[in-house]
């Protein structure tokens, strides 16, 4: 991998270890990739079986694709779907959709995960843990039981995933190691774990296999809207790295010459969680945290996005795009729009996108001939409670 080359989001000097926070500054350390001009040209990447991760493995900082293999399920790019039917409803009739849903876990968690279980294999570890009350949990379960690795999933006992939730983490095979407090309590039982070597974490920005594996995203739809990129793409915003990953993907290939522009991102917010939009409105880089409201998920309901906001708010600024904070009763209506129009059931995070960009299309700051592409990042099955109240409340 003499292409590689480590990079720190922070101080960007040059750490000597691809896994965990830079030694100096505490920053996101990120690959970087050189390849020789000509290395990598679209025809060879459209030559390949659209692999989900492995037919990208000159931008993936792998050192044997067998591994990939072992962490995977043979996935294929998801489709992007034009959904006019839908679009035309809200205004926009050259929507797509990215249905990430479609992955075995049944959300776009299969990128990360696999990537993260594929370095462990490098690696040489045999356990794994992650703090997540949700979808991250069960794709890193799949995967690890997959690679023949043991899944932890640390949780905390304050904001407790739902029973069916904990079923579905139990039937994976993923082993439940519970804390006192929240999300922020579970974290730092995993990094502490980590530090005594009792296994390697899946923490996103402490391991940069996170972001490496979801940046695919941005990949397939560069290559799926034919080397151009859509004027517009709509991501949900947590942690910050389902809008940085993308980012970081589009911006490999607009470097090699391969995608022709960059997209405006958008990044959507929970309105009962929402610190980066607060962020974005102040025109401020600083994130103030804030404490969740309850709402209809507990996904993507991160408070303090220490590492991740800035660096979203820098991908949202930097391409001319925003960050928006969505009410529950418009993440409801996209869900409905979805099921009734296109037939897709989502959970209300797989619909926040989507929800953004009808926001946007009404209050009309997205023009109707604009191209834009909505990420489905979840399916509804991922998240029982939530449909029943979208059906109570039809
Ligand atoms: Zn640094």
């Amino acid at each position: 991998m003499e292409h590689v080359f480590l990079h720190c989001t922070g101080c960007g000097e040059a750490p000597s270890s691809i896994m965990g926070l830079c030694q100096a500054c505490g920053g996101a350390v990120m690959p970087r990739y050189r390849l020789p001009p000509g290395r990598l040209s679209r025809a060879t990447i459209e030559a390949r079986p659209p692999l989900l991760l492995s037919a990208w493995a000159e931008l993936l900082p792998f050192h044997d694709p067998a591994s990939l293999a072992s962490a995977g399920f043979g996935e294929m790019a998801t489709p992007l779907l034009p959904a006019p039917r839908l679009g035309r409803r809200i205004g926009l009739p050259r929507l797509h959709l990215k249905l990430d849903l479609l992955l075995p876990s049944l959300s776009h968690k299969d990128r990360p995960h696999t990537a993260v279980v594929a370095a462990a294999l490098e690696q040489g570890g045999t356990r794994i843990a992650l703090a997540s009350s949700g979808n991250g949990g069960a794709a890193l379960a799949m995967h690890a039981r997959r690679a023949g690795i043991e899944a932890v999933v640390v949780l905390g006992r304050e904001g407790a995933p739902s029973p069916s939730k904990l079923a579905r983490l139990r039937t994976l095979g993923a082993r439940l190691e519970w804390v006192e407090g929240g999300l922020d309590a579970a974290n730092r039982r995993v990094e502490a774990g980590a530090a005594a070597g009792e296994w390697l974490p899946a923490t996103t920005w402490t391991n940069p296999f996170v972001v490496e594996g979801e940046k695919t995203i941005g990949f397939e739809i560069a290559r799926q809207t034919g080397w151009r990129g859509p004027d517009a793409l709509f991501l949900p915003l947590g942690g910050g790295a389902a809008v940085v990953a993308p980012w970081k993907g589009l911006g490999e290939l607009q470097a090699l010459g391969l995608l022709e522009r960059m997209p405006r991102l958008y990044g959507a917010q929970f309105a009962h969680c929402a610190p980066v939009v607060a962020a974005f409105d102040r025109g401020d880089e600083a994130i103030h945290p804030v404490r969740p409201e309850p709402s209809l998920t507990s996904v993507l309901m991160v408070g303090n996005p220490r590492i991740g906001g800035p660096l979203a708010l820098r991908a949202l600024r930097g391409t001319g795009g925003a960050a928006r904070a969505v009410p529950d009763a418009t993440v409801l209506r996209a869900m409905r729009l979805l099921a009734a129009e296109e037939g897709i059931g989502a959970e209300p995070a797989g619909a926040i996108a989507l929800a953004a960009a009808l926001q946007e299309a009404e209050a009309g700051r997205l023009p109707p001939e604009a191209e834009v592409v909505a990420l489905v990042c979840g399916s509804a099955a991922n998240d029982p409670e939530a449909v029943a109240a979208m059906v109570e409340g039809a």
